[in-house]
């Protein structure tokens, strides 16, 4: 046996001077605490001596954090990846521990109850063995496992964490710590606890009591967005208002977004952009107090994400200024007998009229002709009056239920039938469910999943929608910005042809103002 092959075994199996399995069981017995662990070690590279102490060293500092946790090394298992060479007497330790996993004690009959490895690479070399050291670690509830990123929990993940998936070998270092950020992150998601770093806007700086000033600007916010209000409105409204982050800084069109679509609003906990479910597959809810019901939130999120069409990038990005802009067109008749058509723009009055903006065809080196010019007060009031009749009608009309959603049984069966195929599959002795069949059925249940999912979210946005519309119309056009009110106005206006006054100052005549009305659908 060589100088390595003597210090190796050394380092391996029941460590000297451990009380006997009935010690150890009487020692548990008295402490509930106390964890029985195994530590795995591998030498990496040839035969040089010094590897050898690599392991030694590998075993010392597991020794010494499992002292510092009140864990007992009951076993040591060291691989030599010297396995190819002839003069190889060491047998494989993975497999053995793997083997001893699934027993539930090691050679000597100690039980195991969490696993320290140096570095999860040491414990695997190709994405199958992490798949089967998982699967075996698994088969007991509440074992511990512990590498060089600290504790972390192999049943929260488990089986997503990278076998599966294919990229166990590729995980660099700081992608393993971002992980285990993210896996403590949605320990204390699912305990329902704050994980945000910052204090939310709305909330206080314990993150669970209101702000009330802060809450009550989301909460109009969500309304109005629902109502048809862009962000880039809602965010010019708070910084007028002077609110700024709770990092300090003023409000953009990304932030007030991610404000709003932040399902904490309605109480609901989520990690990056999904909702965290608990084993019945309901969202968790948090302990803080929500400022939304559920309800609106689904409606607000559905309404951005239907806006932006998923680019997160406000359209256009243009508020206008003027009711008007773009929906008004100019009715003159030129002198070959056509009709000028052209858009008529919004202006500044001068100073010395009542009103403060007009509406005038462009200039003719603009394109226009420069004949149409009517005053912004009268015309807005005008057309505002002729919408709100129209809106009124059709509310009468429309203002039946929207039939409660009919697929919540189909999304119960989806996710039952997940849940199942989940279960057999981590129950062994139901064999007919091979990680193939696994695969195979799983992408299908979660597309139908999430697709019912969406379409249930779609639903509840419509049926926010017809219930405001059901309240009184003109009270609620009161309430309505400068840009839900040209969204109204264009719904059911194609345009607005304004036919000239004639020459000197006439009184305004909303005679002249000839509605284009949309033909309803
Ligand atoms: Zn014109």
């Amino acid at each position: 046996m060589g100088k390595r092959e003597e210090l190796v075994s050394k380092l391996r199996g029941t460590p000297e001077g451990l009380p006997s399995v009935e010690e150890v069981r009487a020692m548990l017995a008295s402490d509930p605490e106390l964890k029985c662990v195994v530590c795995y070690a591998r030498i990496s590279f040839d035969g040089r001596v010094k590897d050898a102490h690599g392991v030694e060293d590998q075993h010392r500092d597991m020794t010494e954090t499992a002292r510092r946790f009140g864990w007992l090394v009951v076993y040591r298992y060291t691989d030599n990846d010297k396995s190819a060479s002839k003069e190889n007497i060491v047998r494989d330790d993975f497999e053995q521990l793997l083997a001893d996993l699934a027993a539930g004690t090691t050679p000597d009959g100690y039980p195991i109850h969490g696993v320290m490895a140096v570095n999860d690479d040491r414990l695997y070399r190709r994405p199958s063995d992490w798949e089967r050291y998982l699967k075996a670690f698994t088969t007991q509830e509440g074992r511990v496992y512990h590498d060089s990123n600290g504790i972390q929990d192999l049943y929260a993940e488990g089986f997503e964490i990278k076998g599966l998936l294919g990229v166990a070998m590729s995980l660099s270092e700081t992608r393993k710590k971002e992980r285990r950020s993210r896996n403590s992150h949605r320990s204390r998601a699912i305990r329902g606890q704050s994980v945000a770093a910052w204090r939310p806007f709305g909330w206080e700086d314990d993150k669970v009591s209101l702000r009330p000033d802060e809450a009550e600007a989301i909460r109009q916010a969500v309304k109005d967005v629902i109502a048809g209000a862009s962000i880039s409105e809602i965010t010019r409204r708070w910084k007028e208002a002077g609110f700024i982050t709770s990092r300090g800084n003023a409000f953009q069109y990304q932030t007030v977004k991610q404000v709003l679509v932040n399902a904490r609003l309605c109480g609901y906990r989520e990690i990056k952009g999904e909702l965290v479910r608990d084993g019945d597959d309901q969202p968790i809810v948090g302990e803080w107090e929500p400022i939304i019901t559920p309800k609106e939130w689904f409606a607000v999120t559905a309404k951005i994400r239907e806006r932006g069409r998923g680019t997160g990038m406000p359209r256009g990005g243009l508020v206008h200024k003027y009711l008007l802009t773009g929906i008004l067109r100019c009715g003159h008749v030129l002198e070959d007998g056509t009709v000028c058509n052209n858009k008529m723009i919004g202006i500044k009055a001068n100073d010395w009229l009542k009103y403060r903006h007009a509406y005038m065809c462009k200039k003719t080196v603009d394109g226009g002709c420069n004949k149409t010019y009517k005053r912004g007060d009268k015309t807005d009031k005008a057309i505002e009056e002729l919408v709100i009749a129209k809106l009124e009608r059709d509310a009468a009309s429309k203002a039946q239920d929207v039939p409660d959603w009919d697929k919540a049984d189909a999304l119960e069966r989806a996710v039952r039938s997940r849940n199942e195929l989940e279960r057999r599959w981590h129950d062994d002795e139901d064999t007919d469910i091979d990680d193939e069949t696994f695969f195979r059925n799983l992408p299908v249940l979660e597309r139908r999943i999430k697709e019912l999912r969406a379409d249930q979210r779609a639903h509840e946005a419509l049926k926010a929608e017809a219930e405001e519309a059901k309240e009184d119309v003109r009270n609620a056009w009161g309430s309505k910005t400068l840009t839900q009110k040209r969204e109204a106005i264009k719904k059911v206006l194609s345009a607005v042809i304004a036919v000239p006054g004639g020459k000197g100052n006439k009184t305004f005549d909303p005679e002249l103002l000839k509605p284009v009305w949309r033909t309803s659908e």
